[in-house]
């Protein structure tokens, strides 16, 4: 997978290219153990809960709940054209917590335990990072 290179594109490693790859599919992932069933993010080739590396990527659902989040409204370049925009952490369904960012809402309308759902972004470039939105 080709990733143009800049300050705000991840940095994909072998243990990450397949969760961006399928990212890129509009498919969030997380990682599921067989040894101890619990699922986890960031991709990694073992389980931090029991150090297993009996484990696979697992497609997730998507839904989240809103843990935290700020707004950011200054940022340097070649954020500053996004901004204000809100990162957030989210927990998954599947239990992982995952920074990202929220669209679709006003900040005001920002609560703990909101309800989200996954989207994807498309950039101008064609690439896909995974954001939340309220669950409507
Ligand atoms: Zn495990």
């Amino acid at each position: 997978m080709e990733i143009a290179a800049g300050p705000d594109r991840p940095i994909v490693d072998a243990d990450s290219e397949a969760w961006w790859a399928a990212v890129q599919q509009r498919k969030l992932m997380v990682t599921a153990c067989a040894a101890c069933g619990r699922k986890s993010l960031y991709a990694r080739p073992f389980c931090p809960h029991c150090w297993s590396e009996d484990v696979a990527l697992s497609p997730a659902t998507g839904r989240a709940r809103l843990y935290t989040w700020t707004v950011v409204h200054q940022n340097a370049a070649p954020f500053d054209s996004r901004t204000p925009y809100v990162v957030a952490m989210v927990d998954l369904e599947e239990g992982p917590r995952l920074m990202t960012q929220l669209e679709g809402c006003a900040a005001d309308d920002l609560r703990p335990d909101l309800e989200l759902t996954a989207a994807f972004r498309e950039d101008d470039d064609g690439f896909v990072v995974p954001v939340f939105r309220p669950l409507t």
